[in-house]
This record gives C-alpha cells, sequence and structure tokens, in this order.
C-alpha cells in the first residue's frame, strides 16, 4: 500500500514539472512516506528526519506522509520544528498546498474517505506490477493494530472506479494487478440498483483483459475468504496459487484477546478449501510472538500450525505496542528478551520451510514476471508465482516480461534458472 502511495505521490508531482533524485542534499522537496505499524517503523522515521534536516538545502520543503503523520499529528512539528508538512494517508492529495505557500505548515490528517482517488491523477505509464486499491481502512478492530485508527472505518471503491484503474494499467503497461486493502477479501461494494460486487466479481471482469497475465489481492482476512472467492483459484487461471492468509497465532486464546475470533478448525477448513481448489496452491502469514499474555504452552500452539500448514513466504513480528489500541495496555505485556528468544525459533523454523520448497521447485519450470537487473548488472531477476526471486544470466536482445524459466538451483533467499526451451 506505500508503493501504492508512493508512487501516486511521485505522479502528482511529476504533473506539476518535477522530476525525482535520490540525492536529498539536491532536493527542492523530500518526502517520508511512513507506516505505523510497529513503533520501530515510527523511530526510524524520526532518526531519519533528524538526518534529513541537516542534509537538506536551507530552503528544500520537507514532511512526513501516510501513517506516521496520522499517529504524531500536530506533535511532529515540535519533535522537528523546520518540518513544513504532515499529512495522513487519506490526504496526502492535498501536497500541493505547500508548493503553493511554502512559508506556512500544512497539517491534514483527517479521514477523507475515498476523495484522494478522485483527486489524483492517474500515472502516465504503470509498472509491470500494477497495485489497485480497492478498499480503505479497516473494520477488523485487532487489539493490536493501529491501522483503525491511522487508515480508519472500511470503504470499498466503486466496483467501476476500479475497473476503471485496472483498464488504465493494462493499457500503460501492467502485466500484473495486485488488489489491495486492509482487509481486501472483505470488499463489498453495492450499487445504486442494489446490485453487490465481490473480490471475485473485480478477479472476474480482470482476467477477461488480454494484457494481463497474473492477479492476486493482498492482505486477506481468514473469515472473509468465502467460497466465491475460493472458487476463483479453480476456475480462473490467471490467479496466482499463492495467497497471504495471516493468522497471527496458533494458540484459541491468544487469537480470543487478539479480537480474531475466528477457530483453528475453521481456520484449517479454509486452508483445505483453498487446496482442494488448486493443488499447487501454497499459503503464507503474518506472525505475532510475545503478545500480552503468550505462554510457553500458546506459543508451542503456533509452532504447531506452522507444521500443519507449512507456510512459505511469512512474515513475523515481536508484538509492539501501539497508541490508541487496546492490547498495549493490556496486562502481562511480554519482556523483549522472551519476544526475541521466540521470533529465532519460529524464524528459523520458517526458514527452513522456505528453503524445501525453494528446493523442491527444482526441475519445475515456472512462468515468471520481469523485474529487473540485479545490482551487479550480470543477472535478471524475475518473480515467480510463489513471489520468490529467480535469477538468471544476463541474455542479449529483448527480455521477455513473461517467460518460462527451468529452476536449476536453490537456497533459502532465492532461485537460479535458464529460460525453459519451449516443450
Ligand atoms: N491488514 C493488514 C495489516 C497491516 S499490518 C494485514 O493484514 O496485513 C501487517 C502485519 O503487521 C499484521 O498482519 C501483523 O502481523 C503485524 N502487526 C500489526 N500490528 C502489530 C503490532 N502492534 N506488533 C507487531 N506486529 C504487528
Amino acid at each position: 500500500m506505500n508503493v501504492y502511495d508512493g508512487q501516486r505521490i511521485a505522479a502528482m508531482l511529476t504533473a506539476r514539472g518535477m522530476k525525482q533524485t535520490d540525492d536529498v542534499s539536491a532536493a527542492d522537496i523530500i518526502i517520508l512516506n511512513t507506516c505505523a505499524v510497529r513503533a520501530k517503523a515510527t523511530d526510524k522515521v524520526f532518526s531519519a528526519l533528524g538526518r534529513i534536516r541537516n542534509a537538506k538545502k536551507a530552503d528544500a520543503l520537507f514532511g512526513i506522509v501516510g501513517c506516521v503523520a496520522r499517529e504524531a499529528g500536530a506533535d511532529a512539528f515540535r519533535r522537528i520544528p523546520e518540518l513544513n508538512f504532515v499529512l495522513g494517508p487519506q490526504s496526502y492529495h492535498k501536497l500541493p498546498e505547500i508548493l503553493e505557500n511554502p512559508d506556512t505548515k500544512l497539517l491534514n490528517i483527517d479521514l477523507g474517505g475515498l476523495e484522494k482517488f478522485d483527486e489524483l491523477p492517474q500515472m502516465e505509464k504503470s509498472p509491470a506490477v500494477a497495485y489497485i486499491p480497492i478498499q480503505e481502512g479497516c473494520n477488523h478492530c485487532c487489539t493490536y493494530c493501529i491501522v483503525p485508527y491511522t487508515r480508519g472505518r472500511e470503504i470499498s471503491r466503486s466496483f467501476n472506479d476500479v475497473i476503471k484503474d485496472v483498464n488504465h494499467a493494462a493499457q500503460t503497461g501492467a502485466i500484473e494487478i495486485c488488489f489491495l486493502g486492509q482487509n481486501v477479501n472483505g470488499y463489498k461494494y453495492t450499487d445504486s440498483d442494489g446490485a453487490i460486487y465481490r473480490l471475485s466479481d473485480l478477479i472476474r471482469e480482470t482476467a477477461k483483459l488480454d494484457a494481463i497475465k497474473r492477479i492476486r489481492f493482498t492482505s486477506s482476512y481468514p473469515t472473509e475468504m468465502t467460497d466465491d472467492l475460493i472458487d476463483m483459484f479453480r476456475t480462473e487461471p490467471k490467479l496466482l496459487p499463492f495467497l497471504n492468509l495471516p493468522i497471527q497465532s496458533g494458540s484459541q486464546n491468544v487469537l480470543t484477546r487478539m479480537n480474531r475470533p475466528y477457530s483453528l478448525d475453521l481456520y484449517i477448513d479454509i486452508v483445505d478449501k483453498l487446496k482442494s481448489a488448486r493443488s499447487d496452491i501454497q499459503i503464507s502469514s503474518d506472525f505475532i510472538v510475545g503478545f500480552p499474555g503468550e505462554t510457553d504452552e500458546d506459543f508451542e500452539q503456533t509452532m504447531d500450525i506452522v507444521k500443519r500448514v507449512r507456510y512459505i513466504n511469512s512474515y513475523s513480528f515481536k508484538y509492539s505496542p501501539r497508541p490508541h489500541t487496546a492490547a498495549a495496555v493490556m496486562p502481562n505485556q511480554i519482556p523483549e528478551s522472551i519476544k526475541a528468544k521466540r521470533l529465532a525459533i519460529l524464524d528459523s523454523y520458517l526458514n527452513e520451510i522456505q528453503r524445501d520448497f525453494n528446493l523442491s521447485c527444482v526441475g519445475k519450470k515456472l512462468n515468471c514476471l520481469y523485474e529487473g537487473p540485479d545490482k551487479t548488472g550480470k543477472h535478471l531477476v524475475y518473480r515467480t508465482p510463489y513471489m520468490q526471486q529467480c535469477i538468471i544470466d544476463s541474455i542479449d536482445g529483448n527480455i521477455p516480461s513473461m517467460t518460462m524459466i527451468e529452476i536449476t538451483a536453490a537456497n533459502k533467499a532465492s532461485l537460479r534458472g535458464k529460460i525453459a526451451k519451449p516443450d
């Protein structure tokens, strides 16, 4: 979602004649696009702001947009008095106001809902992977999560607006569409005639476009994984066989305190249904360890679910208390040392599964999407349908944007391969 927001901000300024630079000391405007999900991310923003204020040109404008702006609000100006603007994730389209009035302080952390989508100019050229937000905010009040505070209540964009964006992306270079939402599979839009549109309708409509070869979506909430959507994995070959379905914890007690009221049995049932819809599907998850009150036994149950589902490509985090959340004031907060120990155990197991899965791909042919050259310029980086990085030697002539690659080697982090000869 932040990648998308960053692209739109860049498009907005490019439309006003500005050019992007990586050189802080040369920039006329410096924008930090921020994430507030964990305290560490917020802390990093403020230390970066401290560095930037020393490195930037004296008259360069600088500020923050996104969730840290919303979290900190006017307090950001107190901490870094040189800041010129603080704009929340639903008000960054107001950025041009600071260009028009550079001597003012611009603060807007309002939850404007879908307003920004009408205000932002379209990008002239789409990246090969086009991120298309289909909703804003989230109605699941997970007790650890700051997102409902920073991005507000859940609102789905209209079916027609989303499809308009998809068409534009397809016409300007997109090959893969990634639908975005905090609760993306909960997408539900009712038009003026009362017709209801779900994520499965968006996928079906998008798949009709010849230019679009791959479709995915993130991130999903387990109980919103409805049968119509599961069925898309059976019927729509462009939908990638890979799904991030965060479970967060394998302990029923912890899930209840997280206010994620699904049973483990139901979760497993959904995974089984997905596997029977598409036998080559792989699942990844997000995990939080050290949630308030998590016992050794609770943590063991998380390890059990990892063993059961064999998640690939997962994200795991130490619980981080956040303002405006219920869990931050719960009793029995877990000491950092225990969180770190549990995270190391979980990570090492997740890495082992990832390595085994990567090794199991050796000898297979996977249809991959070109991402760009690697740092050395000697290799090309592709993405497999499971979002693994696959590296091949540079080739002479045209680089295919999509190609079958035969996987020749693998380790925990990536795959090696070569362009497969046609069968
Ligand atoms: N709806 C989005 C939420 C974004 S946050 C999603 O489901 O992906 C992404 C992940 O960050 C969450 O799934 C959760 O595992 C983790 N996370 C959220 N709040 C956290 C916190 N307070 N401490 C640690 N990890 C957190």
